[in-house]
């Protein structure tokens, strides 16, 4: 029997129950296998390369199902030497890189031959060859990498009783990483019975999956048994990675999918179903990838599409930046209800309780318009920063208000508005509460803040700005001060008709408290904020008497005594705006000062002009280093000078209203005899003050006095006694020097003997000047005819309205005597007391009267009333009283005021000076007629 049929004969039979098991295992096998060749699979010849031919035999059969199968099989057992190759169809690797070859088989026991002792094998071996393409049909040996060699686990006999006893034979090999295209396997039989019934060849591979929303890609192993391949997902539509979380997986060499890491949600307005994600239906909504369900729209809002992140809200209602798409659609709320009101004075009150709907909101607050209105509603406007709102105007929480610092008088409306996180949203009209409310009559607001300008051992000037709601016209401030340890047990008040005000009379380095208040026809306003100022230590080297003025002659260097005294100021710290006048040194101009940390004031520059002598230069300065000294509200206050510039200044606070004199005549007849004496108060004080300092003027004169806004009159003009050489009224005596005779005491006339008592006789002039606003002391009577007139014992007479006792205060001030005289000190307290009863201050017409000088002009002289009128300088007026039948003297001197008026004499100025030349011939005639009246 030859072998090979021998072989076919068995091998039906083996096939017959080895294909059974051989269906059962393939099922078994999972789909992550690649077949890149299968045996079984084919129903055609395999045309497998054998060699020699006589070894390896291809033989077809049937399975169990009658499906025909292709094996191969060598039974050479009974010769030696076996070298049988079968080699395979080239098998093209695709992307695999570790292949699994599997095969099935059956062997024939050895033992169960007969006669093969020495030639009978029990095992084959498995080759593989790598190429890039089919190569020719010979086999080199040598080419061929060894697999393994193959043994059957189980081989199998045939008993004589016909029992079977075969076994298939299952044994799986893995090659690789392979490197070129392809390969051939061959298996090589040494003398075996064999009967190859199936090859399988395949790599594995993790098929594509969805997990957690991600799709990833079909995935070969890795070359090595041990390696995971790591594979990123790609979300799955309207899906997106979580954040900070893409997904992977790793793909194992068993070609299962491994590991899961990170994952895709579903975005916004999407939600999961299975491995995909749909959109929310209509009326849902999902804002967010990270929620997980679609939710209804919430209250007062929709949507009508599919795949929405959130729903829009119904006409009228709104959603706040800040709210969340879950949140119920809300509506600004309604208007405030029960708006109740108080009023007390300038300040108003306004309560209300909260709104009938408060739109489905929890935070509404409250916010107040005020208005200012006429009489009309539309003249209404917004009321400004000015006014005050407690708590606030707007984000109120309670229902209350309280508005402050409104002007006084005013209409005003209110209106108070419910606000909630949707009301600026809102396009519909705003809905508030409104009451409208009449403010009444107010005190002054708060002075908010007190300036301290200068600060002395004994005195501290202040000043302030007017209230911002003065609330009526201001006519004082009261300030209050005390000092600080004593707290407000024992305090003191000053008063002040201007925004500034020094206080005097204080302790050195002491600390004391300053409030200021205003006053207005409707009372006084509350006190401001308190304001602490030390006065300066006393210096440590002391002069006689507290306050004494140190004469700068006495320095032998004049700058020295210019820098003790003045500040020496920067001069870009001051602005010169316009010449005002003209000094006896250069130009006096005014302008703006600015120190640094302070207000700009207004100020006078006296300037020095070019060219200047050093004596000059001495004589100017000389001034500072006097005024310097001084610190009163009546005196004229230094600022500073400017010495180490050109040109050389002298800055003095700012007299808005320029020389008395000038003033006065300016204004004749304007003011009231208590405002006149007010003026004349002021420079007595200013006068108290240099007196006690041991300062003698010389010159004291109504041209010397200068006046501020406010009608403060402040003495000015300091110099040694040759400064007054620049005097225009001074003129030499006999004694040497020049004079302002008219001004003059007798004794410094006589013996240059100038004193403070002297400076009273020349204030008593300043008296003079001021009751008969600013007439030239004497008239036009010669400087000689003056000497001689008071040696006689003549004295100036009242001026036309000039209360009595103020003429005798001036009669005092002239006493030849002049330890007669009033001190400063007594006529400050004189004139206070008229102050305050006014009564004293009447005048009963003819009283006052004096008599004329002897060379006055003598009105039995005149010949007729066109004479007098033009020694008097009023003979435009001649007319008039012809046409009104005043033809003689005697009827002149009846006339009373009303008749001077009725002729049609306009000006008051003209009025006085008629008058008074009419109760001076009065007085002469009565003189004239022997009644005397003491002189
Ligand atoms: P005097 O050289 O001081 O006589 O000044 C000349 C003129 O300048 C005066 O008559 C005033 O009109 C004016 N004047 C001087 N000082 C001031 C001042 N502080 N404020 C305003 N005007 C002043």
């Amino acid at each position: 029997m030859a072998p090979s049929s021998a072989a076919r004969l068995w091998t039906t039979l083996v096939l017959h129950g080895c294909c059974l098991l051989g269906a059962a295992a393939a099922a078994a096998q999972n789909s992550r296998e690649v077949i890149l060749l299968d045996s079984k699979a084919q129903q055609t010849e395999l045309e497998w390369i054998s060699s020699p031919s006589t070894g390896w035999e291809e033989i077809s059969g049937l399975d169990e199902n009658y499906t025909p199968i292709r094996t191969y099989q060598v039974c050479q057992v009974m010769e030696s030497n076996q070298n049988n190759w079968l080699r395979t169809n080239w098998i093209e690797k695709g992307d695999a890189q570790r292949i699994f070859v599997e095969l099935k088989f059956t062997l024939r026991d050895c033992n169960s031959l007969p006669g093969v002792v020495g030639t009978c094998k029990e095992t084959f071996n498995l080759y593989y060859q790598e190429t890039d393409a089919e190569v020719g049909r010979n086999i080199r040996e040598s080419q061929y990498v060894k697999i393994d060699t193959i043994a059957a686990d189980e081989s199998f006999t045939q008993g004589d009783l016909g029992e079977r006893k075969m076994k298939l034979n299952t044994e799986l090999r893995i090659i690789g990483p392979l490197s070129r295209r392809g390969f051939y396997l061959a298996f090589q039989d040494v003398g075996a019975c064999i009967a190859l019934v199936s090859v399988k060849v395949y790599y594995k591979k993790c098929w594509s999956i969805i997990e957690n929303l991600a799709t990833f890609p079909d995935t070969v192993t890795g070359s090595e048994f041990s390696s995971l391949v790591e594979v990123e997902g790609t979300c799955v539509s309207d899906a997106e990675e979580e954040a900070d979380n893409s997904p992977k997986m790793h793909c194992s060499a068993e070609g299962e999918w491994l590991v899961p890491i990170g994952k895709c949600i579903c975005k916004a307005g999407f939600h999961q179903k299975g491995d995909a994600c749909e959109p929310c239906g209509r009326g849902f909504y999902k804002s967010s990838s990270q929620d997980l369900q679609c939710s209804r729209c919430p209250a007062h809002s929709y949507n009508d599409r599919e795949g929405s992140w959130r729903c829009d809200c119904e006409d009228g209602y709104y959603r706040a930046l800040s709210d969340p798409p879950a949140v119920t659609c809300t509506r600004p709320p309604s208007a405030p209800q029960n708006l109740v009101y108080n009023i007390n004075q300038t300040t108003v009150s306004l309560e209300w309780s909260s709104p009938a709907d408060n739109g489905g909101r929890n935070d509404v607050t409250y916010r107040i318009m005020c208005r200012r209105c006429g009489w009309e509603p539309e003249e209404c406007l917004p009321c400004g920063g000015n006014v005050g709102y407690l708590p606030a105007q707007s984000g109120l929480v309670d229902a209350y208000v309280t508005i402050t610092d409104l002007l006084a008088h005013a209409n005003y409306t209110f209106e108070v508005e419910a606000v909630n996180g949707v009301s600026d949203l809102s396009r519909t009209q705003r809905l508030f509460a409104s009451v409208s409310i009449a403010t009444s009559q107010a005190a002054p607001s708060q002075v908010s803040e007190l300036i301290k300008e200068k600060v002395q051992q004994r005195s501290v000037q202040l000043s302030w700005q007017e209230p911002e709601q003065p609330n009526g016209v201001i006519t004082e401030y009261e300030i209050k001060y005390y000092e600080k340890d004593q707290k407000d047990r024992i305090y003191s008040t000053v008063k002040s008709k201007s925004t500034s005000a020094t206080v005097n009379n204080l302790k050195p380095s002491t600390a004391y408290v300053f409030q200021i208040r205003a006053f207005t026809a409707a009372g006084y306003g509350t006190f401001g904020p308190r304001l602490e100022v030390t006065t300066k230590e006393e210096p440590s080297v002391k002069f006689p008497g507290t306050k004494t003025y140190i004469d700068p002659e006495t320095y032998e260097d004049p700058n020295r005594a210019v820098h003790q005294f003045a500040k020496e100021l920067d001069a870009s710290c001051i602005k010169i705006e316009r010449v005002i006048g003209a000094g006896e040194f250069g130009e006096v101009c005014s302008g703006r000062l600015k120190l640094p940390g302070k207000r700009d004031v207004p100020v006078a520059i006296k300037t020095l002009k070019v060219g200047y002598t050093e004596k000059q230069r001495r004589d100017f300065l000389c001034e500072a280093s006097i005024m310097g000294q001084f610190d009163h509200p009546n005196v004229v206050h230094l600022e500073g000078v400017v010495t180490r510039g050109k040109p050389v200044m002298i800055v003095i606070e700012y007299m808005e209203n320029g020389s008395l004199d000038a003033f006065l005549r300016k204004h004749d007849g304007q003011f009231t005899v208590i405002q006149l004496v007010g003026m004349l108060r002021g420079i007595a004080a200013g006068m108290r003050y240099l007196s006690d300092m041991g300062y003698v003027h010389r010159d004291l004169a109504a041209r010397n006095i200068l006046v501020n806004s406010n009608l403060v009159c402040k003495v000015s003009d300091f110099g040694l006694s040759r400064v007054i050489d620049d005097d225009p009224e001074a003129v030499y005596t006999t004694t040497g020097g020049k004079i302002p005779v008219r001004w003059t005491a007798t004794e410094a006339i006589q013996y240059r003997k100038f004193t403070s008592s002297s400076d009273v006789w020349s204030y008593g002039i300043v008296m003079w000047e001021v009751m008969s606003y600013g007439e030239r002391p004497y008239w036009d009577m010669s400087n000689q005819d003056v000497i001689k007139a008071i040696e006689e014992g003549y004295r100036l007479p009242a001026p036309m309205d000039c209360p009595p006792g103020l003429h005798q205060l001036m009669l005092d001030c002239w006493q030849k005597d002049r330890a007669d005289r009033p001190k400063f000190d007594q006529i400050v307290g004189i004139l206070d007391k008229m102050i305050r009863n006014p009564n004293t201050l009447k005048t009963p017409l003819g009283t006052c009267t004096r008599l004329p000088p002897p060379n006055t002009p003598d009105f039995a002289t005149f010949r007729s009333v066109g004479d007098w009128l033009e020694a008097i300088k009023m003979e435009r007026y001649n007319d008039n009283f012809t046409a009104t039948g005043y033809s003689s003297l005697e009827s002149v001197a009846r006339m009373t005021i009303e008749d001077v008026m009725s002729l049609g004499i306009t000006l008051v100025g003209h009025q006085k000076k008629i008058m008074s030349s009419i109760q001076t011939m009065r007085a002469q005639m009565l003189h004239l007629h022997g009644t005397g009246v003491q002189v």
